[in-house]
């Protein structure tokens, strides 16, 4: 979906926002290079980026609002659970509010575990972390299976998020029975019999 002009001078504003970042003999360079930008050179540039909230919306309600594509593994009444494009390991995901919110509700839990659960047994990392993060002030919780490996972020490839998403659908989720407790009997010392 091309934007719209109004999107790309929004967008463009925005950009020029950015300029006290750049050393002051470039920023006239900079501007003017911003400012000749078609729309269209300006969504590749977004998007290669990862720019796409520059719009004015966050990136993530427009995942929620299926405005912006996502691999989405889970979902329920006010959360989804999504693979990160850029995972530091298989399987790394995003659990997110539908709301924009400062901090993650504690509800988020029971889709969270889930995930968690469902990420341990399909691909058995030695640990599963769960950290929250805020990114364009939306609050949000990572999953990161760890498999002692891990190094650095990646860019996923679409074959790699499609395949991740149909195998992590497809898990069931395995409900390891309780294990039954087991009835240590102490064992008594038996005395010898006291010879008065
Ligand atoms: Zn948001």
């Amino acid at each position: 979906m091309p934007i719209t002009t109004e999107e790309a001078s929004k967008i463009k504003e925005q950009l020029l926002t950015q300029l006290d970042n750049f050393p002051e003999e470039k920023r006239s360079q900079i501007t003017e290079q911003i400012n000749s930008m078609t729309g269209e050179q300006v969504e590749a540039f977004v998007k290669q980026n990862n720019l796409t909230h520059l719009g004015g919306q966050c990136i993530f309600c427009s995942i929620v609002a299926n405005k912006t594509p996502s691999y989405k593994i889970a979902e329920d009444k006010n959360y989804i659970a999504i693979l990160e494009l850029n995972p530091l390991s298989k399987g790394h995901s995003l659990i997110i509010p539908k709301e924009h919110l400062e901090k993650v509700p504690e509800s988020a839990d029971a889709l969270t575990q889930e995930i968690a659960r469902k990420l341990k047994n399909k691909f058995n990392p030695e640990d599963v972390k769960i950290n929250e993060l805020k990114i364009m002030d939306h609050a949000l919780l990572e999953v990161v299976p760890i498999y002692g490996n891990e190094t650095e972020r990646h860019q996923a490839s679409e074959e790699e998020l499609k395949s991740l998403q149909e195998e992590i659908l497809k898990a069931q989720e395995i409900k390891m029975p309780e294990k039954p407790q087991e009835v240590k009997t102490e064992e008594i010392p038996i005395l010898p019999p006291r010879i008065p």
